[in-house]
């Protein structure tokens, strides 16, 4: 009886829930595993955040629905935290979406503009929940090789004109997930640029934007002069203030996006519940000194990691941002071979770089998400293994 619709074979495969089997497999085996290849944040969300939300659970108000596309008091919060962090002005009413975590407006957007015929650029290697919307959407995808000699960014000139002409979106994420590039002001004012000329809508995903080393912040794609009219950035708590569970995002900016993002949002949802709205808040507009603390703990880990691969002779640029590092394999191996080697011979989970697209073959993704001890026993653990000189 059960017949899935057409939109649902475009679906791809969740490649994690594949890694996540495999590392259960063996721990189940009573294997002391280490998992880096996940990016669940492992720290527990600031107690202030927690605290506020017990409070607001008791407020009968929040007990029933929810206003459609949210609560305004958040809606000012995040628009204060652009502005003090990055002075980008919002209009909280008009530019702002309230989101289930970044995730679910990087999956609506595609559906709210991309018809069937229409393409969306996408980069590879990238996040595999860009696929998911435009697949959903009967939308058909181009995909943009992210290389390391370009800094991981793409190269918008090499876009062939007839792909460019079918475009009406694109994604790029920086920090990047999953090579830890960041970008540069002169590439988002290529962005503009190429969005304009080519009617192209521009999706930046900022997950990771809280998450820059070497003293560098990372920069807003809305910074950028023009950013407004052409697109759209979403942010999240999940990796800023460790709230991955809250599933709390948004979608800021352009304000025709934020008006069809809140329209396809109304109608499968109303809101978040009103005390998580309440607590992200109060995460938005209290002390800011967890997220400066957070950097500051996924930058020391990034140097033990470091240092315990130069040990090994396992050499890789330092990521700038996010809390991936993105490893070249050995000769002779495929990124899931050699992931498999890793989890069978030094029981360490690592994400197979071919997970993210095809230009991610060849690498493989390690996440910054255990403390310094554990990250040097792993790469100490794949030492042993004598792969690297
Ligand atoms: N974008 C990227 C690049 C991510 O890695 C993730 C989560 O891992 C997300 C978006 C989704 O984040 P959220 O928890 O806000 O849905």
């Amino acid at each position: 009886i059960v017949q899935p619709a057409e939109r649902m074979a475009g679906l791809p495969e969740q490649f994690f829930a594949k890694l996540v089997g495999k590392a259960n497999a063996r721990i189940a085996q009573g294997r002391d595993v280490i998992n880096l290849g996940q990016g669940n944040p492992d720290r527990p969300t600031p107690p202030h955040i927690v605290a506020k939300l017990q409070e607001a659970a008791a407020n009968p108000l929040y007990h029933k629905y929810p206003p459609f596309s949210g609560y305004s008091f958040l809606k000012e919060a995040v628009a204060l935290r652009y502005k003090e962090d990055y002075g980008v002005e919002l209009d909280p009413a008009t530019e702002v979406a309230i989101l289930f975590g970044g995730k679910t407006g990087l999956v609506e957007i595609s559906q709210c503009l991309l018809n069937p015929g229409d393409i969306c650029l996408v980069p590879d290697p990238g996040y595999p929940d860009y696929w998911s919307g435009v697949a959903l959407a009967g939308a058909s995808m181009s995909f943009m090789p992210l290389r390391e000699e370009n800094g991981f960014l793409p190269d918008l000139k090499a876009i062939p004109r007839d792909v460019a002409d079918k475009a009406k979106l694109m994604f790029m994420n920086y920090p990047n997930n999953p090579t830890g590039a960041v970008a540069t002001p002169a590439f988002y004012e290529e962005c503009v640029s190429f969005a304009r000329e080519n009617s192209v809508v521009m999706a930046s995903d900022f997950a990771y934007g809280a998450i820059g080393f070497d003293g560098k912040r990372p920069v807003s794609f809305l910074q950028t002069p023009g950013a407004k009219e052409v697109g759209v950035e979403f942010y999240t708590l999940s990796k800023s203030y460790n709230m991955a569970g809250w599933r709390v995002g948004f979608a800021l900016g352009n304000a025709n996006v934020v008006a069809l993002i809140n329209l396809i949002q109304d109608h499968y949802y109303c809101s978040l519940f009103g005390g998580i709205q309440e607590a992200a808040a109060l995460a938005l507009s209290g002390p800011q000194d967890c997220v400066s603390e957070l950097n500051e703990v996924y930058e020391s880990r990034r140097d033990a990691l470091y240092e315990a691969l130069a040990e090994i002779g396992w050499r890789a640029e330092k990521p700038g941002g996010s809390f991936f590092c993105w490893l070249p394999v050995p000769e002779g191996y495929t990124s899931e071979r050699f992931a498999d080697k890793l989890l069978q011979e030094a029981d360490v989970v690592v994400a197979p770089g071919v997970g993210f697209g095809s230009n991610g073959e060849g690498y493989v993704r390690l996440g910054l998400l255990s403390d310094e001890n554990r990250l040097r026993e792993a790469i100490a653990r794949i030492g042993r293994l004598g792969l690297f000189c």
